[in-house]
């Protein structure tokens, strides 16, 4: 899984939904270019809608992004974190004065000629910190937690205040700054006025210096070209416009949607992806660690946690558990006689035909330890458990591996049983002691058999037991 999002590589995919957005919003422009100075319908309620939404949009973003710092401390998310943080800020305010939503049209104080010095200040800004953040692209990511929380801190806070204080300075000096829409909101001034150029350059400016450079390698680089493309015709349509409430006007505030939304869908569709991800990682390694490394069968670890609580339900339900401790015979001897390499192999072999030889869901086997296993019988008591170790026994006999021990031709088990319908204290580390001490007698009374409370008798591990133990 890749470490952050500017690691993510380009599919054909994301490439082709890309192009689908950049060119629904072309279509919408050359679809637009014929009317743009057409009036339409005053929806007085587009504005409150448009300006909520997009500023609700950047302000996610620039949480999305913010997280990304934190996660991996590149300086380059920090930016852009703030970049739309800037954004988000100056959307808030764009509505707040904007003419008709919470100020009266009528006037010259009234909120129109700050709206739009404020949408100016929003789309130039937008494009010089994404450009920055493009030169904070190779930066090597802030190590020390305590520096990536400042340096952060600082550059979104820096941004929201720089944000607030432009907006601000816009609506104080309303009455001094030029004059950019003439009145009934014709944008006559807006596209001769130098300011209106320099932020139309610049969008254009950001858009060319963030595709040579970064050559759309990445998801991030793919839809914040998106983004700034969307800014760039949220501009070059507001200028051929004419006036607020065109049709040039409304498919402006459409490409300003997607600017504001591109790279949140992308982050949200990846964040999605990778938490998915994540969970399926997570299951494979709780699978993989639940494992015994040989044998394949459960690890210790997993039969101490599992045994304890099938136990606890198996008494709280009243019913049996039967425990197997199982110990191959002269393991010792095997190894010395066919090396570790072969005795790993018995070991493995061992484990699949115990496991195999299980007949409910419920029961299991792991590797207690060395050459020993444990099999756990829930539902199960004490007269079934020793038929279930004898089944167990004979499987492992039947295997027929050669075993170098004097007297056994083939390799053997011991098992020694213990259930906790045996009217025996029932704890986990008694029953277990209780199996060990049946165990210990199985390998005193000779080895290849079954030992437990109810002793089925001493086992013969095949026809002629005699001329296996004959020594
Ligand atoms: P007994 O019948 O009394 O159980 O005799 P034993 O030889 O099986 O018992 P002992 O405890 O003397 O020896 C156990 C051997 O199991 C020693 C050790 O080298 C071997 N063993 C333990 N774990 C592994 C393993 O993972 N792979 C291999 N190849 N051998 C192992
Ligand atoms: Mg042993
Ligand atoms: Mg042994």
């Amino acid at each position: 899984m890749e470490a952050t999002l500017i690691q993510v590589p380009v599919e054909r995919r994301h490439r082709w939904a890309a192009a689908a957005g950049a060119i629904a919003l072309v279509c919408v422009v050359l679809a637009a270019w014929s009317h743009l100075t057409t009036q339409a319908a005053v929806l007085r309620p587009f504005i409150p809608i448009f300006a909520t939404s997009v500023a609700l949009t950047e302000g996610l973003t620039a949480f999305l992004l913010w997280t990304q710092y934190r996660a991996c401390g590149r300086f380059y998310f920090a930016i852009l974190a703030s970049a739309y943080a800037f954004t988000t800020v100056a959307a808030a305010f764009h509505l707040a004065v904007y003419p008709g939503v919470f100020v009266t049209v009528s006037s010259r104080s009234d909120g129109s000629q700050t709206a739009i010095w404020i949408w100016l200040f929003w789309r130039g800004a937008f494009a010089c910190l994404v450009t920055a953040a493009l030169a904070a692209r190779t930066r090597p990511p802030v190590q020390l937690a305590a520096r990536r929380c400042f340096f952060g801190v600082v550059t979104i806070v820096g941004a929201i205040v720089l944000s607030a204080a432009l907006c601000q300075w816009a609506i104080a000096e309303r009455a001094t700054l030029p004059d950019l829409v003439a009145n009934a909101g014709a944008y006559r001034h807006l596209s001769v006025n130098p300011a209106t150029l320099v932020v139309a350059a610049l969008c254009f400016a950001a858009l060319c210096i963030h595709i040579s450079a970064t050559r759309l390698r990445t998801l991030m680089d793919l839809w914040l070209a998106v983004a700034l493309f969307a800014g760039l015709a949220d501009v070059a349509l507001t200028l051929g416009a004419g006036a607020r409430y065109s049709v040039g006007w409304y498919a402006a505030r459409i490409a300003s949607m997607v600017s504001a939304s591109a790279l949140l869908g992308m982050l949200m569709y990846e964040t999605s992806r990778t938490y998915s991800k994540l969970a399926d990682a997570h299951r494979a390694l709780k699978a993989f660690s639940v494992r015994d490394g040989l044998t394949g069968v459960f690890n210790r670890a997993h039969f101490d946690e599992r045994y304890a609580s099938e136990l606890a339900q198996a008494m709280d339900r009243a019913s049996a558990l039967t425990i197997l401790l199982v110990d191959v015979d002269h393991f010792k001897h095997f190894n010395d006689a066919f090396g570790h390499l072969a005795g790993d192999e018995c070991l493995r072999r061992i484990a699949r035909t115990l496991d195999a030889a299980l007949t409910h869901r419920t029961e299991f086997v792991a590797r207690y330890g060395g050459e020993e296993f444990v099999v756990v019988l829930p539902g199960c008591g004490a007269h079934a458990g020793l038929v279930t170790a004898e089944r167990l026994r004979q499987a492992v006999v039947d295997l027929e591996m050669a075993a170098p021990t004097p007297g056994m031709p083939y390799v053997t088990i011991s098992v020694g049983q213990a259930s906790s319908d045996s009217g025996l204290d029932s704890r986990p580390a008694d029953l277990l002691a209780s199996a060990d001490a049946a165990l210990y007698r199985a390998k005193t009374l000779g080895r290849n058999r079954v030992e437990g409370e109810v002793s089925p008798g001493p086992k013969t591990a095949f026809s002629e037991p005699s001329a296996i133990y004959s020594s």
